[in-house]
């Protein structure tokens, strides 16, 4: 591969998929490095100190069927323990409804269950590439006005969506959502009632990134934003403020959003192009509210909810697994958008508030991530406006030397921990392969 001085391969981002790729590249004899913007590793998976614990204000869950997440946690020492999810959740989705308790909704589940059937059938087509060009130019929200009269469904979808991608249904390609849907295992149903399948990780998900960069150690090089990439033919150029590297491969394991500050020499296929212009991150702001006492526990509730309209769309029980009372909320697409750092806080304690009693409007400690402004993320979870899809947007490589990770370069699971695995051991597994 390289000569005697060179690197072999250069992976630009210290998130999960680039530290998963650089951990697996070094597996298989690679002289590696890794560059990353910020001054921590991590990127979408963050741990935030608030009160007494330590919260993930990024990415938390593994669900079943993510095979390569659970192996990795394994591999690495961390542990699962199951969400919270005992006694009632709310579920509050109508213009002016209070909020009202889960049995309440179950009246409508038959009828709900043959258009969710029916939205599984559109799902199986889109994965097995026999979608009509139709859905891509129309939006999940134009189509849910259209084909679904059941308010209830209709609402209970865009739910779906907002939690899923941050989007308004309205800002998402329908066959975008539907393929998507299809790589993550169908259609999840947030409201399903407690399955157990959720769990966190001890101490939380950014210690998966943590373990990996440790055992990296010097290999990892943080502070250090990637301005201009050249595939010269015989290598890679990696220009940084401070420096030029060479390498014989570089991979991008960033989100399409964060390749647009890259100049990127001979330009990447007019797909690609496509997929960075097009990509829309989804705006997301997760905040964690501290208490002495998780007196939802008490008073028989989850902590889960999930709300529409209202700054707060979504809660769940965030108590640490030693203990540290907490509550998690999610404000996401439009209500992101617009939050204010000075005075959006207090409305989400109101919010909170108003589902939990009087006693969640005063946190001992607060703390949030705005993603959307979050200078090397852009946003959460990347979906596709109506169009881009038959324009032939495609966030995929290699093209040349250089290569595509990241979560959403994946195959299976792509937006999600699992999907930055995926990409990950991908992209390594074919470097390696020459
Ligand atoms: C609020 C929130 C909740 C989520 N919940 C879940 C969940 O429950 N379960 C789940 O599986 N997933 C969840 N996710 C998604 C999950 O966090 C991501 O899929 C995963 O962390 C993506 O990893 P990645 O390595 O592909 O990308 P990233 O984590 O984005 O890593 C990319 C890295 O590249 C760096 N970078 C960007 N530009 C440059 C540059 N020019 N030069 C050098 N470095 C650069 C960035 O700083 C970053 O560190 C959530 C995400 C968010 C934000």
């Amino acid at each position: 591969m390289a000569g005697r001085d060179d690197l072999d391969v250069i992976v630009i981002g210290a998130g999960l998929s680039g530290l998963v790729c650089a951990t697996r590249l070094v597996a298989g004899g690679a002289r590696v490095r890794v560059l990353e913007a910020r001054d921590r590793v991590g990127g979408r998976l963050l741990g935030v100190a608030a009160g007494d614990g330590v919260f993930d204000l990024g990415g938390q869950w593994w669900t079943a069927g993510q095979a390569r997440l659970a192996a990795l946690a394994d591999e690495l020492g961390v542990a699962r323990v199951r969400q919270f999810r005992d006694g009632g959740s709310i579920l509050a989705v109508e213009p002016a409804g209070p909020p009202r308790s889960l049995p309440g909704r179950l009246f409508d589940a038959l009828a709900r269950g043959r258009r969710l059937a029916a939205l599984s059938r559109m799902i199986a087509r889109a994965g097995a590439g026999d979608a009509p060009a139709a859905w891509d130019r129309d939006s999940l929200g134009a189509w849910l006005e259209r084909e679904v009269p059941d308010v209830g469904l209709r609402t209970h979808v865009a739910v779906h969506c907002e939690m899923t991608f941050a989007a308004d249904p309205h800002e998402l390609s329908l066959l975008d959502y539907l393929t998507q849907l299809g790589a993550t295992g169908g259609h999840g149903d947030p409201f399903d009632g407690n399955t157990g399948d959720e769990h966190r990780f001890v101490p939380g998900a950014h210690a998966l990134p943590a373990r990996l960069a440790a055992a990296l150690g010097d290999r990892v090089t943080l502070a250090t934003a990637v301005r201009a990439v050249d595939d010269t033919g015989a290598g890679v150029q990696v220009v940084t403020d401070t420096a030029t590297l060479r390498a014989s491969h570089v991979v991008l394991a960033l989100p399409p959003a964060a390749a647009r500050t890259i100049a990127v020499s001979p330009a990447l296929p007019a797909a690609v192009t496509a997929a960075v212009t097009a990509t829309r991150p989804g705006p997301v702001v997760k905040c964690v509210a501290v208490y002495d006492r998780a007196f939802w526990r008490d008073d028989g509730r989850s902590g889960e909810a999930y709300l529409r309209p209202g700054l707060v769309r979504a809660t769940v029980d965030a108590c640490t697994p030693d203990g540290v009372p907490a509550l998690a909320a999610f404000i996401v697409a439009a209500g992101a958008a617009a939050w204010s750092d000075a005075s959006s806080p207090a409305v989400v304690a109101a919010d909170l508030a108003r589902l939990y009693g009087a006693a969640a409007a005063s946190p001992t400690a607060f703390a949030f991530h705005d993603w959307g402004c979050d200078a090397w993320s852009h946003g959460c979870v990347a979906g596709l406006p109506p169009g881009a899809r038959s324009a032939g947007a495609a966030w995929r490589g290699p093209h040349g030397r250089i290569h595509v990770a990241g979560t959403e370069a994946a195959e299976r699971w792509p937006g999600f921990m699992e999907g930055a695995i995926d990409a990950a051991e991908r992209t390594a597994a074919a470097i390696l392969a020459g």
